[in-house]
C-alpha cells in the first residue's frame, strides 16, 4: 500500500506571526487521517514551525535546498542546516524554481543526490508546459525530466522519493488537469519507472498531483487509482480549504 500525502507549499507567503496563526488554525482543523500531512513554510519560519508542530502529526518540509554541504554560496541553505532544525523532507524542482531561478535537470540531479546522501526525503516536482501539451509532447517532456533528474539513483533510494506531477499550465492558474488527464499521466509515470527500474519500484512510489487542487475538485482527483495525494499551493494558505482537501484524501 502506497503512502498517501497531502502537502501544502506556502511559497513566499506568511511572515512569522502569520505562520504561527495559520499553523494554529491547521492544528485545530486538520481532520484525523492515515495520510501524511505536510506544510512547507518559507525558510526563515521553518524552525518556529517545527517547534509549533512538535506534538502534531503534521510534518514541516522545506521548499528548496542547495546541493553543497557548505561553503561560499551566499543566500543558500544546505541539507545539514535543514536537518539541524528537524527538517527531514525537501521539495525539489518546483516549476517556479525551474522557471524563475534557472534550475535545470542537471542542477536538480545534484540537489537530489545531496538530499539522498543526507538521508532526506525528496518531493521531486516536474511537469509539462502548455505548449508541450498542445503539441502532444507532454509525455516526452515528463519522461525526459524524470530521466535527467532522477533515473541515475539506485533502486533502493526510491523509498526516499515522492513524485509530484505538476503540469505548469495548471499551477496557480485556476485551471486543473481533469482527473482523467492526471490519471493518464500518473499511469504513464509509473510505467516509465517500471521500464527503467522494475514494477515493484513503480508500484511503491507515491505520486502526487499538483495544479489548482481545491476543496471542490480534490475528491475526484484523489479518487483516481494512480493519484496518491496532492501538492497544494494557493489552497494551502487557507486553513479551511487545506483541511477540506486533507479530508478528501
Ligand atoms: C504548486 O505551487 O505546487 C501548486 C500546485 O500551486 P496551486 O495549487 O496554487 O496551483
Amino acid at each position: 500500500m502506497r503512502n498517501k500525502i497531502v502537502a501544502g507549499n506556502w511559497k513566499m507567503n506568511n511572515n512569522s506571526s502569520e505562520t504561527a496563526e495559520l499553523l494554529t488554525q491547521l492544528i485545530s482543523k486538520i481532520p484525523e487521517t492515515t495520510a501524511e500531512v505536510m506544510v512547507a513554510p518559507t525558510f526563515v519560519n521553518l524552525a518556529q514551525a517545527v517547534k509549533q508542530l512538535s506534538t502534531s502529526s503534521m510534518e514541516v518540509v522545506a521548499q528548496n535546498m542547495h546541493f553543497a554541504e557548505n561553503g561560499a554560496y551566499t543566500g543558500e541553505i544546505s541539507a545539514n542546516m535543514l536537518q539541524s532544525i528537524g527538517i527531514k523532507t525537501v521539495i525539489l524542482g518546483h516549476s517556479e524554481r525551474r522557471a524563475y531561478f534557472g534550475e535545470d535537470d542537471a542542477l536538480l540531479a545534484k540537489k537530489v543526490d545531496a538530499a539522498l546522501k543526507a538521508n532526506m526525503r525528496v518531493i521531486f516536482c516536474f511537469g509539462e508546459e502548455l505548449q508541450d501539451r498542445k503539441s502532444d509532447n507532454h509525455f516526452k517532456v515528463v519522461e525526459t525530466q524524470l530521466k535527467n533528474g532522477l533515473f541515475h539513483i539506485d533502486k533502493g533510494q526510491w523509498k526516499q522519493i515522492v513524485l509530484a506531477y505538476e503540469p505548469v499550465w495548471a499551477i496557480g492558474t485556476g485551471e486543473t488537469a481533469s482527473p482523467e488527464q492526471a490519471q493518464e499521466m500518473h499511469a504513464f509515470i509509473r510505467k516509465t519507472i517500471a521500464g527503467a527500474y522494475d514494477q515493484e519500484t513503480a508500484e511503491m512510489v507515491t505520486i502526487l498531483y499538483g495544479g489548482s487542487v481545491k476543496p471542490g475538485n480534490a475528491n475526484e482527483i484523489f479518487s483516481k487509482p494512480d493519484v496518491d495525494g496532492g501538492l497544494i499551493g494557493g489552497a494551502a494558505l487557507a486553513a479551511d480549504d487545506f483541511a477540506a482537501i486533507v479530508a478528501a484524501i
